[in-house]
């Protein structure tokens, strides 16, 4: 296994950990790099880094942080934040053709909640479809670890019944994806392709990178030969480059797919792919509950953690 598949291991493991949570949250270089990738605490900093992105041409699906909900209130005020959100981007003329949209964990909205979890997040995010389609745009589902797969795309057939243009994630790591892909390769459908960023075990997932990789171009192949919409979401140049190829193999106008990437990354590269007349979105995550989020990016690459790390050592 690659060194860095170790690493990556490793430090989602230990984010686990209370202490290290404490630790991270409240070091002051946090802010510094949290600032780096995620919009601000506030709805208003979302709407505003959205609209700075349309100043390059660049479109942005819009994330609330929060993963952990533990209750129906805490579940109710995601839902009642995403509203709001989606009112303001439409009063900022963000949302025409879905250039701002939301992607939605649906952990945040209940899914985990012991008693009726997944009524309460389908009913939360039948609230928040309701408010995207009266803004004129569009909803993702977030994709989240693979004890959640099964339900997500449960609830996510269920609300395509009354807003089929509904999203859904797939995660190219899970042996499975290549199947879901055809499942959901049918007209209307909006696929996001990625990775994958949780700590997942071998009975259910690809370790080493070059498999995660292989199986990307093969959900790639499937989803571009079909008929849905894919949303080809990485920062890998390689994986890029052979989307763009395969959506010209198969004649796909350029408003038929789109690239995606995560705010804070690659963020020339992001400009250059809209300049040569790509569809470029934005993940653009906000919110005061930026912990797990923040760690998932960092365990991504070990140059942010020897960043992070030499940051704490020197207090900022
Ligand atoms: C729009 C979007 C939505 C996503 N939604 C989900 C989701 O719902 N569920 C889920 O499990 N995962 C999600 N992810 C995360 C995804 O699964 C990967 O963990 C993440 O995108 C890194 O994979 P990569 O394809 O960029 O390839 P990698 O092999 O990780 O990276 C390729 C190259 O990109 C650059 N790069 C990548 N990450 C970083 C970083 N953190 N800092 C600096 N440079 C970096 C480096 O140059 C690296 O060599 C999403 C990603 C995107 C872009």
């Amino acid at each position: 296994m690659d060194p860095s598949d170790l690493l990556r291991g490793a430090m989602l493991q230990i984010s686990e950990s209370d202490l290290v949570r404490k630790a991270v949250v409240t070091a002051p270089v946090s802010r510094a790099v949290v600032a780096r990738y995620v919009a601000g605490e506030s709805v208003p900093d979302a709407v505003t880094v959205a609209g700075e992105l349309r100043t390059t041409n660049r479109l942005a699906t819009i994330d609330y942080l929060g993963e952990d909900t533990t209750d129906a209130v805490q579940a109710a005020t995601t839902r009642d934040t995403y509203v709001h959100l989606l009112d303001l981007l439409a009063e900022a003329d963000l949302t025409a053709y879905g250039a701002a949209e939301v992607s939605v964990k649906l952990s945040a909205i209940g899914q985990a909640l012991p008693a009726d979890g997944d009524a309460i997040a389908l009913e939360n995010a039948r609230a928040i479809c309701e408010a995207a389609q009266a803004a004129g745009t569009t909803v993702t589902l977030d994709m989240e670890d693979h004890t959640t797969t099964d339900r997500t795309l449960a609830t996510l057939h269920a609300l395509r019944e009354d807003f089929p243009w509904v999203g859904a994630v797939l995660q190219s790591y899970l042996h499975r994806t290549e199947a879901d892909c055809r499942d959901l390769a049918t007209a209307g459908s909006r696929v996001r392709l990625c990775k994958g960023a949780y700590k997942e075990p071998a009975s259910v997932a690809y370790q080493d990178g070059d498999d995660v990789d292989l199986s990307y171009v093969r959900c790639l192949k499937v989803l571009m030969a079909g008929d849905g919409y894919p949303m080809v979401a990485s920062h890998d140049p390689r994986l890029i480059d052979i989307a763009a190829a395969l959506a010209g193999h198969h004649g796909r106008a350029p408003d038929s797919y789109e690239f995606q990437m995560l705010l804070g990354i690659r963020m020339n590269e992001q400009k250059r792919i809209a300049d040569r007349g790509h569809q470029m979105r934005v993940y653009v995550p906000f919110g005061e509950d930026w912990y797990g989020y923040l760690v998932r990016r960092m365990a991504e690459r070990p140059a942010n953690v020897q960043f992070f790390l030499r940051s704490l050592a020197t207090n900022g």
